[in-house]
């Protein structure tokens, strides 16, 4: 059984703020730490209950934060970026199943780690008029390939977003949010043993997940947050202006819709 794992950084379970994950940070080297041991117990869970092959995707900012030092060696890992498919670097038809760690929930919500979708500078993303986590945008993606989510991990409330946009991933709340800078951690025994029993469930049903597929013709519609950025994303063909600072294109298919926002992504960083 091959499953791929993509790992985030503001889901995990003793981070709270950027000042914690930002490459070169106050407190960088220890979320490093406390990630890759995160990923770890989710890929020594995997192994224990029948998987042969884990990839595991780094998808946190300059994605090289995993510590390849202390990865469990089962799992080989996708490091660095930019990487044409980012979070889903690696995904393909071949996968049994996704598991998605450290997620947090889309931009704009409340109680809720860092929320935000892909930058901060995107006031949403909808997919055919439905708000969009990168839990809900990337398990499009393994859907695209026939492959379903199985399992997230992170606060409440990015679970709750996995929950609402694919098909009922196990969830595993691992902190509890007050506020965009704020959560009730645990120490790492608490959250090994939440993340453990989630684990259980989905390693035991992999088989009855199922993938989220969206068919047909796909809209994008993006809100930025500036009317200039708006204006470089109108530059790829085909793309239509919503509003000063929203565009919306009409994708073949769902790989089509993801590429068009990674590249609305790239025309836009460093717009002020
Ligand atoms: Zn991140």
């Amino acid at each position: 059984m091959k499953i791929f794992i993509s790992a985030d950084m503001e889901g995990i379970s003793g981070i709270v703020s950027m000042e914690q994950i930002d490459p070169g940070a106050r407190d960088y080297e220890r979320a490093r730490r406390m990630m890759t041991r995160e990923v770890n117990t989710v890929v020594e869970a995997a192994l224990e209950y029948g998987a042969t092959e884990i990839v595991v995707n780094d998808s946190h900012d300059n994605m090289d934060n995993i510590l390849i030092e202390e990865l469990n060696p089962k799992a080989a890992l996708i490091s660095g970026s930019p990487k044409p498919l980012s979070m889903m670097q690696g995904i393909d038809e071949s996968f049994d199943a996704v598991f998605f760690v450290g997620y947090h929930a889309r931009a704009g919500t409340a109680q809720a780690v860092v929320d935000h979708t892909y930058a901060f500078r995107v006031i949403s993303a909808k997919i055919n008029g439905k708000p969009m986590s990168e839990a809900g945008l990337n398990g499009r993606l393994a859907g695209y390939f026939g492959v379903p989510v199985a399992f997230l991990s992170g606060d409440q409330n990015a679970v709750a977003c996995a929950k609402q946009e694919l098909n009922n991933p196990v969830g595993v709340v691992v902190k509890e949010a007050v506020g965009r800078n704020a959560a009730m951690i645990h120490p790492f025994d608490v959250v090994k043993e939440r993340l453990r029993a989630g684990m259980a469930e989905a390693m035991k049903n992999i088989k009855t997940f199922e993938p989220t597929v969206e068919k047909g013709s796909v809209e994008l519609e993006v809100s930025l947050s500036i009317s200039g950025m708006a204006d470089m994303a109108l530059l790829i063909p085909g793309t239509i202006k919503k509003d000063g600072r929203t565009v919306i294109y009409t994708a073949k298919d769902y790989m089509d819709a993801y590429r068009v926002f990674r590249a609305m992504l790239v025309l836009t960083s460093g717009i002020r």
